[in-house]
C-alpha cells in the first residue's frame, strides 16, 4: 500500500506548509468546496458525462479498479468526458470523483490509461484535492467575472497556483512508481502531442526537457520571461514532468515503490 509521504515531492511538500501559513486557508477551501463545489460537480457529471461501470465502458472502470488495487486505494467514481483534449482530472473532498477525456480514452493503451489514472490517485492519496479544487474554483470565478475577482482573490490564487504546480509533480511519482517511468514517459508524449502514434522512443521529452534548460539559462532575460508565464500555469511543462520523473527513477524510493506495485 503506497503512502502518500513515499511519493510527495519536496517542493510539493514545502509549498503546502507555505500555503498552511495563509490564515484560515483549509477552512476557506473546505466550505468553498462543501458549499459551492462538490454537490455542483457531481451533479454536472451526472447530468453531463458518462458514468463508467462494469456495463457501461468496462474497460476505463476495470483499468481504474486494478489501478487503485496496485495503489492501495478505494476506487473512486470515474466519469468520461466528451473532449478532444487529452486530460483527467479529480476533485471533490468527501467523496472525490475522476473525470477523464474520450480523447484520452481512445489514444492511451491499457497501461498508459492506467498512469493517468494512478496520476489522479496520487493526487485523491497526497490530499490534494481539497486545494486544486479550489484552484479550478477560482480560475472559472475569474473566467466568469474577469478582473474583478481576480484582483480579489489574485495573491491567493497565484499562491495556490504555485502549489498546484508542485503537486503535480508527486501525483507524477504516483503515476510513475504504479506503472513504471517507461510508461509514464509514453503518455506525458502522448498529452504533449495528443497523437496516438509516437513512435517507439519514449524519451524525447526528456532530451527536449535539456535543450528547454539551456535556452531557460541563456539569458537573464529568458529566465524572467519563462518564470513569469508559468506564474499562472496550473500543471507545469511537459517537459519539466518528464525531466523530474527521470531523475527520480534512480531514487530508492522509486525502486522500492516499482517492486511492490509490480505487476
Ligand atoms: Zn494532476
Amino acid at each position: 500500500m503506497m503512502k502518500d509521504d513515499d511519493i510527495m515531492h519536496p517542493e510539493d511538500r514545502k509549498a503546502l506548509q507555505m500555503l498552511h501559513k495563509i490564515p484560515y486557508i483549509d477552512s476557506v477551501c473546505r466550505s468553498i468546496i462543501e458549499t459551492e463545489y462538490e454537490g455542483l460537480c457531481r451533479g454536472e457529471n451526472l447530468a453531463t458525462m458518462l458514468k463508467a461501470s462494469s456495463q457501461s465502458v468496462p474497460r476505463v472502470f476495470h483499468l481504474m479498479k486494478a489501478t487503485c488495487q496496485r495503489i492501495g486505494l478505494p476506487m473512486p467514481e470515474v466519469y468520461i468526458y466528451n473532449d478532444p483534449v487529452m486530460n483527467a482530472y479529480t476533485y471533490g473532498e468527501t467523496s472525490p470523483f475522476v473525470c477523464i477525456s474520450s480523447s484520452s480514452v481512445e489514444r492511451l493503451d491499457d497501461r498508459e490509461l492506467m498512469c493517468m489514472m494512478a496520476h489522479e490517485c496520487g493526487h485523491i492519496l497526497c490530499k490534494h484535492v481539497l486545494y486544486n479544487s479550489v484552484v479550478r474554483f477560482l480560475h472559472e470565478l475569474g473566467e466568469e467575472f474577469g478582473i474583478i475577482s481576480y484582483s480579489l482573490s489574485g495573491p491567493i490564487y497565484l499562491a495556490l497556483q504555485y502549489w498546484s504546480r508542485r503537486s503535480e509533480l508527486s501525483a507524477d511519482r504516483c503515476a510513475a512508481a504504479t506503472m513504471g517511468e517507461e510508461t509514464f514517459q509514453r503518455m506525458t508524449m502522448k498529452i504533449a502531442c495528443g497523437l496516438s502514434d509516437i513512435g517507439c522512443d519514449p524519451y524525447q521529452l526528456v532530451r527536449q526537457a535539456k535543450e528547454y534548460h539551456g535556452h531557460e539559462n541563456h539569458s537573464l532575460w529568458n529566465k524572467i520571461q519563462q518564470n513569469c508565464r508559468m506564474a499562472f500555469y496550473s500543471h507545469p511543462q511537459a517537459v519539466n514532468r518528464a525531466w523530474e520523473i527521470d531523475r527520480w527513477k534512480n531514487s530508492y524510493m522509486y525502486k522500492k515503490l516499482r517492486r511492490e506495485t509490480q505487476e
